[in-house]
């Protein structure tokens, strides 16, 4: 055991690594993790199953109401569900990816999933909780804010090198998908991506991933005794 106790929030755009950073992070402090994009992601799911509309914001809502959504809090297992089924891949496909943003914009469905985030972090000693609004809006008390950036560029390289892209014309339409979903969630009213005030801002455009561990990690463990 590393001896941490606590919240570490991770909040950042798309495509910074932030995902692989926060399990690593979790497993060497030994802590509960928890990927709050996959219940926005889950719940789309949901949506786009019920034939709802993703921009009907009282349709996705009723949607997300009655759907039974379930992630796991283990690091080193990938545990999302919908109504008791597994969705783990369907949630990382094109599909989804284009519509969780609207989804996630919703009011109720954020209201709804950031009472069931605050349950899930209550009952763990230490975890690391990873998203877009973890520093901001559900953990203002976390111990540790991380906030990871990277240049544009490196990012929709990093996301073309992870889905084994290399055609340019399609590496830059992931980027410009980056770019229209970090608008998309910059923007919305309820609960935009941006650091909070007390967040140190990790930028990882020239550290490869073990260098961004380390660092979180060093800045978690130097919370340890240090009264927080
Ligand atoms: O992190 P990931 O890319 O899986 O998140 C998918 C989407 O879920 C984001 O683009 C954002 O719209 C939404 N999200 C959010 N608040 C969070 C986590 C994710 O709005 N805390």
């Amino acid at each position: 055991m590393s001896g941490f106790v606590g919240q570490v929030a991770l909040d950042g755009p798309s495509g910074t690594g932030k995902s692989s950073v926060a399990r690593a992070v979790a497993t060497r402090l030994g802590a509960a993790y928890l990927d709050t994009g996959a219940m926005y992601r889950a719940a789309t799911v949901a949506v786009l199953d019920a034939g709802a509309d993703p921009e009907d914001v009282e349709a996705v809502a009723a949607v997300v109401a009655g759907a039974r959504i379930e992630v796991g809090t283990a690091a080193e297992t990938e545990l999302v569900r919908v109504d008791g089924v597994d969705v783990a891949i369907r949630i990382r496909g094109p599909e989804v990816t284009r519509a969780v943003s609207a989804v996630s914009a919703v009011p109720a469905v954020r209201r709804r999933l950031v009472e069931r985030q605050r349950a899930l972090v209550v009952a763990a000693d230490a975890v690391v909780v990873e998203g877009r609004d973890i520093g901001t809006v559900v953990l203002p008390d976390a111990t540790l804010k991380v906030y990871l950036t990277a240049a544009p560029e490196a990012r929709a390289q990093r996301r073309a090198a992870q889905l084994g892209i290399t055609d340019p014309a399609e590496v830059a339409a992931l980027a410009a998908d980056l770019r229209r979903r970090d608008e998309y969630d910059s923007s919305r009213a309820d609960s935009p991506l941006r650091p909070a005030e007390d967040a140190v801002v990790v930028d990882s455009t020239h550290l490869d991933r073990e260098g961004v561990v380390g660092r979180v990690v060093e800045l978690a463990l130097a919370t340890v005794g240090a009264g927080a």
